[in-house]
Parts: structure tokens; C-alpha cells; sequence
């Protein structure tokens, strides 16, 4: 029987992140992915209000057959998964940001233990951004390796006025910036720097915008490591002296089983949470799963009134704010960003205009390139959902909000209406009522926790009651920031393989 020293079951960030330390001390590593890609588009049902990336046809490979593999039946929440090489990586927008102290302080360690982490992962996918900027007190900048992606006209604008109003608030605190992230503005080894050109709808056809996959052909450069695509896993085991995988290949129907000496969950949140549910036997059982509570707006700025769509492509050069309120704490804050609507088709708009056409076409096309789309999140502490595996196999998920969220977004709203006012935008919100999952950040299922019980994981990502068996993505998080949380995913799965290097 073929044993590896490690099997990690999953190609997105966070698989890939925990393959590198095993490959590079000569370790044999096997990857478990199913692994869909570009070719595998399939035509997916969406619901209507869902982010326009969800429904971009050049994505649909990305989202395709997650809920039936994992047999998810939701209620007021979006599952949405991936199932591809490189997993969400393949549509996120790469921004990137450390969690601060104050974030870290419900961790079983610290911001300092994970510095390091940050710091390495910065410098092998490569990340632009503002060092001092106005945002990096929070962010951090200590990983930044690249010079800041150019700036958008309309985003330029609201960041100019913001600066030189010098504007301070009494009973809140807000700050505007350019984010951090994962997109190269300079070259890094073979991968070239950002390029408007080789965007086609959403999707980067280059290779500037980090995408998990694109790391897998560095990866199978090294012997010692095997990546197996085609296999949905759907049991993990462990005994005396190994751990265990069962497997469907997904091509030819067939079960099959691979062992190693170590086992590292990657799947995704939902992925690996129902995976450690079913290998510790908590079948029937409610448990919580965290998202960050989001609602979006738009900017409008009358006074650009003869603005027209300066790019014919989406730019990825976003603005992003924080507001604290002083009645939440400091790991409370919450977040937003602003992107320019070029490259995005002004269907979104028109299809909202409740008019007849053409009437709503005529002005949807015309108001488009006077808007920012911004988003509007909240720390996972506002989300309330639970989660059950039945004994069927069926993994049914309830969504819900905080009982206090409702008062903190109408007063966010009124707050960011008045601070935009006063920059020239008029905000507008369709509607406030909020889908949990809409926002693609799920966390929290198996906390790290210094004294770890059931449904937890030792501060070193090991499943409780297993040996050998660690979660290294979203679901070991021990608290969820309103911020963009996969640069932590990264570099705590960078921390734990090596942890898990030394028991080997
Ligand atoms: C539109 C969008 C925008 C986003 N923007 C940002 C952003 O700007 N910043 C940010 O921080 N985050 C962002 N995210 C979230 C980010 O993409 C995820 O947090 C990140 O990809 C999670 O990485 P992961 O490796 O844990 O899981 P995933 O990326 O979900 O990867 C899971 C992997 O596991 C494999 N897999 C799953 N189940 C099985 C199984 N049973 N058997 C075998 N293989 C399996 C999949 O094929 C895949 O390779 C965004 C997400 C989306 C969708």
C-alpha cells in the first residue's frame, strides 16, 4: 500500500499554502482535489439579487455542483462553494489584509506568532499595495512587496476630497484607502504584472491576480508531490497508525481509498466542517457557522455628469473604508469597499430600474459610470446561523442575523450617507434585508482554542478527539473580523503544516 507522509485534501489557498513546507523538506505529499477548471463550464442556476461574479458565465466552473456533491439543502443562506482547482481563489478579489491585535485576541495566540507567516506567504504570491497608507494601521503593510496598483478616476476623486477634508467625527471613527492586494503590479518570477488587456469579463487570463491553481504547476515540478484531481473525498478516518481517505472518482464512479501518516482538511469551511462532523460521529447535531453579514449601495456623483466608462474591462482598483463605532469594540469594526462599475455590464442597474424599457435602459446606461458599487460588512459575531448534518447525509444550513444587527445597519447607513454626502456621492440602498453566505466569507465551525472541546481544534489546527487528522481554512478560525479574512487562512495553514513538518 502506497502511505504519503501527508494527504491534503484541497487545491485553493489554504491547500496550497500547507503543501509548501512538506514539498520543500522532500516530504511525499499527496493533493486531493476534484479540481474542475475552465473547460468544465456548466450552466448553474442563480438566484436573482446574487453578486454578479456568482452568475458570470466565466465562472461557472468555479461554483458548479457544490451543494449536490455535498448534498447541502439551505434556508435564508447561499452555500456557495467551489469545487475547482484553486477553489474560490479562481474568483475572489485578491484583497489582502493581516488581522490586528485586537482581532487576535480571542486566538490562542497572537498577531506576532502569525507575523512571520504573513511576512513569507507576502513575498511567494506577490502583493501590491501602500505601505503608511491611510488603512494600514489595520491592515498592516509589513508583507507588501509591490508598489500600489494605478488608481481609478472616480475612486481618485472620492479619495482626493476624503484627504483633504481632513474630517473627524465625535462618536465614530471612519478612514478611506487603498487596499492591499494580491495582484502583481511588477513582474515576480515568471507571472507579469497587471494588465487591463488580458481581462475578459471578470476572470484574469493572465496570471497577476493570485489564483491558487495557477501554484499547482510550481507544486508538480517537485517529485515528492502528487496532485490527484477527479476525487470528491467523503469520509476521513484515523486509527494506530494512520489516517485514512475514502474517495469517489468522480469520472468512473469508483471508490477508492489513500492513506498517510498525517491528514490536512483543506476543502473549504463547509467542505472540511462536514467532513470533521461526519469523522467524529456528530451526526443530528446544531452547530454554528459564521459569515460576515453584508449589504450593498451604491455611490452616485451628480456632479459627474459627463463621465462616461473610461475602461471597457473591470479594473480591480477598489477603495476600501472602515468605520468604528464607539459602541463596538475595537475588533468590531466594520468594513466596506467601493468599486468602479467599468467592465461590469449596466444590466445590474437596468434590471433593478423599475421602469419600462426603454425608459430604463436610457437611463440605467447613462447613470452607470457616475456610480461606485460599495459593500457594507459586518464582523461574524452579527451572524446566527446553524448548521446540522442528518443522519441521511444531508447537510442543512439556517441562516440568520443577530438580534441587533437591524440597529447597527440603519445607523451605519445614516452614518456613511452623511460622510459620502460630504465628498459629493448621494448613497442608495435597494434593499437592506440581508442573505447570510451573499458574502463568500464562512468561518468559525471548529475554532482554535487553547482547551479545545467537541466541534473544536487545538491552537495548532488538530481536530479534537483525532490524532493525526488538522483543519487548515476557515472553519479553525476562533474569530471572524468584518475585514477580508483568506491572507490569515494562508498563513495560519503555512503555520500549522510546519508545526505538523516537526511531528513528522
Ligand atoms: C467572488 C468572491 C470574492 C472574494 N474576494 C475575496 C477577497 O477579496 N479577499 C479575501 O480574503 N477573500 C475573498 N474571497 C474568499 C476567498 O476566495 C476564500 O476565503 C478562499 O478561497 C478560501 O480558501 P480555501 O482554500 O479555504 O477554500 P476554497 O478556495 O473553497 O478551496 C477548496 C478546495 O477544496 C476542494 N474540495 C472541496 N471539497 C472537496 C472534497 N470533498 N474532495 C476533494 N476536494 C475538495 C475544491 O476543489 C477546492 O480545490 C472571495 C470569494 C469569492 C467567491
Amino acid at each position: 500500500m502506497n502511505t504519503f507522509d501527508i494527504i491534503i485534501i484541497g487545491s485553493g489557498p489554504a491547500g496550497v499554502s500547507a503543501a509548501w513546507p512538506f514539498v520543500k523538506s522532500n516530504k511525499k505529499v499527496l493533493m486531493l482535489d476534484v479540481g474542475f477548471g475552465t473547460k468544465n463550464k456548466k450552466k448553474i442556476r442563480i438566484k436573482k439579487d446574487s453578486s454578479p461574479k456568482i452568475s458570470a458565465k466565466e465562472f461557472s466552473y468555479v461554483f458548479r455542483d457544490f451543494n449536490e456533491f455535498y448534498k447541502i439543502k439551505t434556508n435564508n443562506f447561499s452555500a456557495n462553494g467551489s469545487l475547482a482547482k484553486g477553489g474560490l481563489s479562481n474568483a475572489w478579489s485578491a484583497l489582502t489584509s493581516t488581522f490586528s491585535d485586537e482581532e487576535f485576541s480571542s486566538y490562542p495566540f497572537s498577531r506576532e506568532k502569525l507575523l512571520t507567516h504573513y511576512i513569507s506567504i507576502g513575498k511567494r504570491i506577490g502583493i501590491s499595495g501602500v505601505k503608511a497608507g491611510n488603512l494600514s494601521p489595520w491592515i498592516g503593510d509589513e508583507y507588501v512587496t509591490q508598489r500600489s496598483l494605478p488608481i481609478h478616476p472616480l475612486t481618485k476623486l472620492l479619495l482626493n476630497k476624503y484627504e483633504s477634508s481632513k474630517l473627524k467625527f465625535s462618536d465614530f471613527e471612519f478612514k478611506l484607502g487603498k487596499h492591499n492586494q494580491a495582484i502583481l503590479s511588477e513582474q515576480l518570477n515568471d507571472r507579469m504584472p497587471f494588465d487591463p488587456k488580458k481581462i475578459s469579463g471578470f476572470k484574469d487570463l493572465g496570471d497577476s491576480v493570485y489564483n491558487a491553481a495557477d501554484e499547482l504547476k510550481n507544486l508538480m515540478k517537485n517529485k515528492n508531490f502528487n496532485y490527484l484531481s477527479d476525487y470528491f473525498v467523503n469520509d476521513v478516518y484515523e486509527d494506530e497508525n494512520k489516517t485514512g481517505v475514502k474517495a469517489l472518482n468522480i469520472k468512473n464512479e469508483r471508490k477508492k481509498k489513500f492513506h498517510s501518516k498525517f491528514l490536512i482538511l483543506a476543502a473549504g469551511t463547509l467542505g472540511s466542517t462536514k467532513l470533521a462532523i461526519q469523522a467524529t460521529n456528530n451526526y443530528n447535531k446544531y452547530f454554528k457557522i459564521q459569515n460576515t453579514p453584508m449589504f450593498p449601495f451604491v455611490l452616485l456623483f451628480p456632479t459627474q455628469n459627463n463621465r462616461s466608462k473610461k475602461y471597457s474591462v473591470f479594473s480591480f482598483w477598489h477603495l476600501s473604508y472602515y468605520l468604528q463605532l464607539h459602541e463596538l469594540k475595537a475588533n468590531q469594526r466594520i468594513f466596506g469597499h467601493l468599486m468602479p462599475t467599468d467592465g461590469i455590464s449596466s444590466q445590474e442597474l437596468i434590471k433593478r430600474i423599475k421602469l419600462p424599457r426603454p425608459i430604463s435602459s436610457i437611463i440605467g446606461n447613462f447613470v452607470w459610470p457616475k456610480l461606485l458599487l460599495g459593500t457594507c460588512v459586518f464582523p461574524g459575531i452579527f451572524s446566527n446561523n446553524r448548521m446540522i448534518l442528518k443522519s441521511n447525509d444531508e447537510l442543512e444550513i439556517i441562516g440568520d442575523v443577530s438580534g441587533d444587527l437591524d440597529i447597527f445597519i440603519k445607523k451605519t447607513k445614516s452614518i456613511l450617507t452623511k460622510i459620502f454626502r460630504k465628498f459629493g456621492a448621494y448613497l442608495f440602498v435597494q434593499n437592506l434585508k440581508i442573505t447570510p453566505g451573499e458574502d463568500f466569507h464562512l468561518a468559525c465551525t471548529l475554532p482554535m482554542k487553547k482547551n479545545p472541546k467537541l466541534m473544536e481544534t487545538d491552537q495548532n489546527g488538530r481536530l479534537y478527539g483525532k490524532r493525526k487528522i488538522y483543519v487548515v481554512d476557515g472553519s479553525v478560525l476562533s474569530y471572524l473580523p468584518a475585514k477580508s479574512h483568506t491572507f490569515t487562512i494562508m498563513a495560519n495553514s503555512e503555520r500549522i503544516s510546519k508545526v505538523i513538518l516537526k511531528r513528522l
